[in-house]
């Protein structure tokens, strides 16, 4: 079977286009924090929407299960196969032309396996900006990110993934291509069934291509890095940012000692830029698209030396020129990768409603305490959009002499998914579902919201052709 899978993939893609060297096979099978694992028979790079619709088409008839893999940054097991072994894991590196950029009209269409940094900067030699960013930029592609339904850092004022995209060309599991590629800003002609594709982590189709909205490319932008005390000091100041300066807000980042003092350690070319370092850390960003950066800078240097006078801000770093904010970022970017090497940090994605957060922190962390005081509480987040990666970092020795590895994380997540949840909160905000949080759509989704998913699914691929055993419970 494997050979007439691997056969037939060669024929549809080119020799070249498929690998099954386990060599070669290696990286595309592990996940990036090396924690979910799979193999399949073959791994296939497409190189145009009719390769992806033959091989779907194929594998739909064949019974072959499909996993679509895009820069393998997922954080919850979504981007690897599972142990089928007679799997086709499809890699849309190769389908990475920018098919159009259209300045009047504020779009890009672009093919899936763009990487994210790319349309970045095939926007701003445009004169425009596509406004999606995450510390993954540099690798994660678009057809992941729209799977995805990617957050990232400028959400609070441009929205996530989905709130980019105008239009989309996807193949559905049987092979048909359905191509949506609209760039209208308005178009109320029946269901709108690219909000479908967005977010199902290929469950449903395989994104090929997108058309996405441009901004105006900002003029003048103003960074600083903020100290508190106490979380509730921060989240206040942050609600208060966002009333003073709306549309030119366009980052509010929140990180705490442990999760700072973590990055400065292993990130290389990162300086502590605070005498002493605080409890807590805002990192609040403006952008404009006219004025200058120094006009803009001044503004938020006035705003923040009225909140120092008044003592809710400790202490404040304002970037003085595009290296200094540059510096800044680099902390806040760095955490994913510094988390890594500093232990086993159980990571926990959640959203509560923004004002929430300081409840959830301090729910969370007495929780930490009372059942496993052997984890340091590590918290990093998109605090616009009440969005906390919550991480109990457990030293590497801890983790290694830990029994049940996966009943532990299961019960300490759901301690601080309960705590969310009854917060009106999720366990899931912008990572995704993935292999990993399949159980806690069981758990914390409504039966009927289930259901529904249910049959979308058997609509878009009866035969259950597409990442199985992924997002959805059976
Ligand atoms: C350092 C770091 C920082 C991160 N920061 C953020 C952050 O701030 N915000 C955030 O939201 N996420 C973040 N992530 C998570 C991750 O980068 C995102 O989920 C990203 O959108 C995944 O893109 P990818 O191309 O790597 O997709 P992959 O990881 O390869 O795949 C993700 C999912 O999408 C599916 N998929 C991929 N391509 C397609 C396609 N063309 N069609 C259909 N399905 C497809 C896969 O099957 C899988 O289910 C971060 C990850 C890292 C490593």
């Amino acid at each position: 079977m494997k050979e007439d899978i691997i056969s037939a993939m060669r024929a549809i893609a080119g020799e070249a286009s498929v690998l099954t060297d386990p060599h070669d096979v290696a990286p595309h099978m592990i996940d990036w924090r090396k924690r979910h694992s799979g193999t399949a028979a073959c791994v296939v790079f497409p190189r145009s929407t009719e390769q992806v619709s033959a091989l779907l088409a194929y594998c739909n008839e064949h019974r072959v299960k499909v996993f679509p893999q895009g820069g393998n940054t997922s954080v919850c097991g979504g981007s690897v196969p599972d142990h089928d072994g007679n799997s086709v894991l499809v890699n849309l590196a190769k389908l990475n032309r920018i098919r159009e950029v259209n300045a009047p009209n504020n779009s890009i269409t672009v093919e899936a396996g763009c990487i994210l940094a790319d349309i970045q900067s095939a926007a701003l030699d445009a004169d425009r900006l596509f406004p999606l960013s995450l510390g993954a930029e540099g690798s994660c592609q678009i057809g992941g990110n729209l799977s995805t339904n990617a957050g990232g850092t400028n959400v609070v004022r441009f929205g996530n993934a989905r709130d980019l995209v105008l239009g989309l060309e996807v193949v559905l599991a049987d092979g048909r291509i359905w191509n949506g590629l609209r760039t209208l800003r308005k178009n109320n002609s029946g269901y709108d069934l690219k909000n479908l594709f967005i977010g199902a982590e290929g469950t449903l189709g395989i994104v090929t291509a997108a058309s996405l909205k441009l901004y105006p490319k900002p003029s003048a932008r103003a960074t600083a890095m903020l100290a508190f005390d106490d979380v509730k000091d921060a989240v206040s100041q942050g609600l208060s940012l966002q009333g003073q300066f709306p549309g030119e807000l366009v980052g509010l980042e929140l990180i705490s000692r442990s999760e700072f003092e973590i990055s400065l350690k292993h990130a290389a070319k990162t300086r502590n830029p605070f005498e002493a370092t605080p409890e807590w850390i805002v990192l609040v960003e403006l952008a404009a698209s006219s004025g200058t950066s120094e006009a803009l800078t001044e503004r938020l240097t006035d705003y923040l030396r009225d909140a120092f006078e008044e003592g809710v801000v400790r202490d404040a770093v304002v970037a003085a020129n595009e290296q200094q904010r540059a510096d800044l970022w680099k902390i806040r970017h760095s955490v994913t990768e510094s988390n890594v090497r500093e232990g086993m940090g159980l990571t926990h994605d959640i959203a509560v409603p923004t004002y929430r957060i300081p409840d959830f922190i301090g729910q969370a962390s007495e929780a930490l305490k009372q059942h496993y005081p052997d984890a340091t509480p590590v918290v990093v987040g998109h605090m616009g959009d009440g969005n906390l990666h919550y991480i109990a970092m457990f030293s590497h020795d801890y983790w290694a002499a830990v029994d049940d590895k996966q009943k532990t994380q299961l019960e300490l997540s759901h301690v601080l998914y309960d705590i969310a949840a009854a917060m009106g909160g999720t366990f899931s905000a912008e990572h995704g579902i993935g292999a990993l949080h399949v159980p806690e759509m069981a758990k914390y989704k409504d039966a009927v919201e289930i259901e529904l998913m249910q049959s979308i699914k058997r609509l878009f691929d009866p035969l259950d052709t597409m990442n199985p055993r992924r997002v959805v419970p059976n």
